[in-house]
């Protein structure tokens, strides 16, 4: 939470901020933001103490206003770089966030409050997008010749073109992946980038962006704004070409809304309820494991984490026994280092969500087989994993995204209940099947209602399956990230139809009559030789 003031009563207990992150590293990044010189500045406090971090300008509407002016211009030389040059910068960016990432990992610990281990996930994200879109590019955005309406005589070209001045809205559970993740593919694709970041997290954000242009990108091709969604959405969006968005489903559908009014194009990575299917062939241990990173990361605070667990009935004492005693293990905790497995929230308002999610589930009868409370004495905001049962609809939890360590266990008779309970939710953004059988796996992840399913891994295997597709079904978004959806997105595709020799109208010497005859065989003989 960004507030003028340490808002935890709790407040510094926990590692103070490591070394690197100096008063000059501060205030560099602070000078980053798009906002006017005397701007209304405001405090972000560090979730594992609760003491304040980061003292950023706040911009107003009018500097989302001055800094689309500046992407124009800039964009304009942009799309003229050739692409080898962008290649070079994104490459160089890539080896600078590799050759840096102890400094990324602080700067992500101290404003999300994520072990040191979950933050590593972003680094290697980030090296993969980089290296993928900046490899892959040319080739996603090469003219294309097709097939021409008459062939040989049409000679037909499929163009990208830019957007222009895409807008990017991220959220703080990913600071880096979701800062740079999304903007990476815009810039390669030529776009310039307004982003806002959450405020809580903008340090990571506003670092990635002072990599890249360490890495040569100009300044003003990727530009940053910070201030609420509620002040600055409305000028993002009133001046965007095209408009990234990541965050909850409710902030998603307004901006669809928008885009929808406007005529722009929208990506939407929104919020899930994500679901894993034990089945009754599984690996126990291994199902347990998995469970453990995939109900988890960085204290469940991540988009594609399960919240529901299904298992067959056959196997569900032996799973949940594992899954428990593996559970209870975890290390919680705040360290700048490896040494923890489960971190701290990042906001009060998820530590409120989360708490009242366990305290509405147990008040109407669940069961807590493991975790179940804040903990205080860790940090401000710290709760435990948390694994429940005998979880029925009329709680909260059932339903409702908790973004939080929490899960719920039900079990199952056969594997079409397991699938239609997986798939009684309206969102659709990842699920986990774990069994033995790789054939049977697949099958069954392939009648599930989610964009991205993983058989036997938690998340890490679709996610890094970079070259495919990623996002959400139904309420859980529209569009993808990822392969060539994730940079064609950013491009306007434009068909350039050369017409030689013979256009459709029918030569002087031919009636339209005949004209039509000989178009009708022209036809004919094009199904009967295979034509498309
Ligand atoms: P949120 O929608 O409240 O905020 C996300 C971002 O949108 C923030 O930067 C916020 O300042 C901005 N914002 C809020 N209102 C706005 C408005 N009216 N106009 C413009 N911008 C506005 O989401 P959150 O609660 O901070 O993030 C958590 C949610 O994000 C969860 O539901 C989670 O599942 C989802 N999420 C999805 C993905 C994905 O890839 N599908 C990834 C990460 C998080």
């Amino acid at each position: 939470m960004a507030t003028t003031h340490a808002s935890h009563p709790e407040a510094a207990r926990g590692p103070g901020l490591p070394p690197s992150i100096t008063p000059d590293l501060l205030e560099r990044l602070a000078a980053r933001v798009s906002a006017a010189p005397h701007a209304v500045r405001v405090t972000t406090n560090a979730p594992y103490t609760g003491e304040p971090l980061a003292d950023l300008p706040v911009s107003t509407p009018a500097d989302v206003e001055a800094a689309f002016a500046r992407a124009r211009i800039a964009q304009r030389s942009w799309a003229a770089t050739p692409i080898d040059a962008r290649k070079r910068i994104l490459l160089r960016y890539h080896d600078l966030v590799l050759a840096r990432r102890d400094e990324a990992l602080d700067l992500m610990q101290a404003e999300n409050g994520k072990t040191r281990r979950d933050a590593f996930l972003e680094v290697v994200d980030i090296g993969v997008v980089s290296r993928y879109y900046a490899r892959t590019a040319a080739r996603y955005l090469r003219p294309r010749r097709r097939r021409g309406a008459v062939p040989v005589l049409t000679h037909t070209t499929e163009l990208r073109h830019p957007r222009g001045v895409v807008t990017v809205i991220s959220p703080w559970n990913y600071p880096l992946s979701m800062a740079a993740g999304d903007t990476v593919p815009a810039l390669m694709a030529g776009n310039a980038v307004v982003q806002k970041p959450d405020t809580q997290t903008a340090l990571t954000a506003l670092w990635s962006m002072d990599l890249m242009y360490e890495a040569g990108l100009p300044t003003d091709v990727w530009q940053m704004v910070i201030g609420p969604g509620s002040s600055l959405g409305g000028a993002l969006m009133d001046n965007a070409d095209s408009m990234m968005f990541t965050g909850s489903t409710a902030t998603g559908r307004r901006i669809a809304s928008d885009a929808g009014r406007r005529l722009i194009s929208a990506s939407l990575e929104l919020g899930g309820k994500n679901a894993m299917i034990v089945l009754d062939d599984a690996d126990i241990e291994k199902a347990a494991e998995g469970a453990v990173h995939a109900c988890f990361p960085s204290a469940g605070q991540l988009c594609v984490s399960v919240e529901r667990l299904y298992v067959a009935e056959s196997v569900r004492d032996r799973f949940v026994a594992a899954f428990v005693a593996r559970t209870e293990k975890l290390r919680i905790g705040a360290a700048y280092d490896y040494s923890m497995d489960v971190g701290s929230l990042t906001t009060p308002s998820q530590l409120r969500t989360v708490t009242e999610h366990v305290d509405d589930a147990v008040a109407k009868g669940a069961t807590v087989l493991a975790g179940g409370k804040a903990r205080p004495d860790l940090g401000p905001l710290f709760h435990e994993p948390t694994i429940l049962t005998d979880v029925t609809p009329d709680m909260t939890v059932h339903d409702h995204e908790t973004f939080g360590p929490v899960v719920s266990v039900y079990s199952y008779r056969d594997t079409d209940e397991a699938v239609a309970r997986a798939n009684a939710t309206p969102y659709g953004l990842n699920a986990v099947v774990w069994t033995r059988n790789g054939e049977r796996g697949r099958a069954v992840a392939a009648r599930i209602h989610a964009g991205t399913v993983n058989v036997n891994e938690a998340f890490a295997a679709a996610w890094g399956s970079i070259d495919a597709p990623m996002g959400g079904m139904g309420d859980s978004g529209l569009g993808r990230r990822h392969g060539a959806e994730g940079i064609l997105k950013y491009t306007e595709a434009q068909t350039v139809a050369h017409q030689r020799v013979q256009g459709f109208h029918p030569p002087p010497a031919i009636t339209p009559e005949r004209w039509a005859t000989l178009l009708t065989r022209a036809l004919k003989v094009m199904k009967a030789v295979g034509i498309r």
